[in-house]
């Protein structure tokens, strides 16, 4: 090349800079950087991570490198009280601890509580969508399932506001599960899977965004949302048959559990022979009544309060029946999981038989529609 062919190459580099300004670049360094608009609070989600860990010591690797322990209130950085909060820019962490293996792309932050670390993560948006994306779905799960299952997560992470004192949502299934990057091939296809929904939510007849839910298995037909999460509804999902599996399963709880848990929720003592499971017609309990005391709950209070009573893995929908015999309690159900919304068995099966994403979520959700994020 010659000299003036050198100088055309520059000038056109230099043009191609100037040009970056205002714009998405992410280049390390780059002065353009500092003109991009600071961005916007719902294009970053931070969720209070590694809470079912409770851990008191921590590696990080990333940006820096660093071990963070927490004695009693007080956060000891590479040995070293810290008065305040440890804020860590946005990178790629490795964090590890006793049974903690997990990568994160985010900002972290962490402080000390009664011995455990409090460690918050601060996600782009879309990364988060495709972690969780990940996170929520078989590995084998078709493509657009997982597209309908980015728009669901991005929707609710969006519409349900901030959940806990620490932060907008956990990692956990009380709101959506969120393992951190591993299982790669699969991160992968969830990434593209959020990138090809970019900024799509679904949105209610009101215009504001639905607070859309999903589970694992309906077991053939999905619940009514005011029935298991009360009214007003703003799921935008109703109970539709489905083409997913029956997956029945059946627990014998003992009676003293059950009695327990219906006493958690109808906030006085009760007996289990005393209950009355009122149940819709998807066989979804959707009300408990103490024929003793005239109190009735929740039926999704139930389901919960008998999960934590009983187990989670065991006690698997809220579509079930009791049966009292001795001192036990046989409980016959179908699905997994509350059965509103998305029910992921029924997508992936559907998505197989050459369903789109839009199409899957019309059918569970047929009172919402898909839409863009303002600004995208
Ligand atoms: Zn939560
Ligand atoms: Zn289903």
């Amino acid at each position: 090349m010659n000299a003036a062919g050198v100088a055309v190459l520059i000038a056109a580099l230099v043009a191609g800079t100037a040009s970056d300004a205002g714009s998405t670049s992410s280049r390390p360094g780059s002065i353009a950087r500092e003109a991009k608009p600071k961005p916007a609070a719902d294009t970053q989600v931070d969720v209070r991570i590694l809470s079912k860990h409770r851990p008191a010591r921590l590696r990080l690797d990333g940006p820096r490198s660093l071990e963070v322990v927490a004695t009693g209130n007080t956060l000891i950085v590479e040995g070293r009280p810290q008065p305040n909060a440890l804020r860590l820019d946005a990178g790629r962490w490795h964090v590890r601890g006793r049974g903690v293996d997990r990568r994160y792309e985010a900002a972290l932050s962490l402080e000390a509580r009664d011995g455990e670390l409090i460690v918050v993560a601060t996600f782009a948006l879309e990364t988060y969508v495709a972690d969780v994306t990940a996170s929520e779905t078989e590995v084998d799960t078709p493509f657009e399932a997982l597209r309908a299952q980015a728009i669901t997560a991005r929707s609710y992470v969006l519409a349900s506001g901030k959940r806990h004192d620490e932060a907008r949502a956990c990692d956990l299934t009380h709101c959506q599960v969120l393992r951190g990057e591993g299982f790669a091939r699969h991160l992968r296809r969830a990434r593209d899977a959020a990138r090809s929904t970019e900024g799509i939510v679904l949105r209610l007849s009101d215009g504001a965004i639905a607070l859309a839910p999903f589970h694992a298995s309906c077991g053939g037909h999905t619940a009514e949302p005011v029935a298991v999460f009360g009214a007003p509804d703003r799921t935008g999902a109703a109970a539709v048959p489905d083409r997913c599996p029956a997956s029945p399963w059946r627990a014998v709880v003992p009676r003293t559990r059950v009695s327990a848990a219906a006493s958690d929720v109808l906030g006085g003592p009760a007996q289990a022979e005393d209950l009355l499971l009122d149940r819709d017609s998807s066989g979804a309990v959707v009300r408990i009544v103490d024929r003793a005391s005239g109190r009735d709950a929740r039926g999704d209070a139930f389901f919960r309060a008998l999960g934590a009573r009983a187990g989670w893995d065991r006690i698997r929908s809220a579509r079930f029946s009791m049966t009292l015999g001795g001192d036990q309690a046989l409980l016959e159900g179908q699905g997994h999981g509350h059965g509103v919304g998305l029910c992921q068995a029924g997508a992936a099966l559907l998505a197989r038989q050459g369903w789109t994403a839009e199409q899957l979520l019309a059918h569970y959700f047929p009172r919402a529609l898909p839409g863009k994020l303002a600004g995208k």
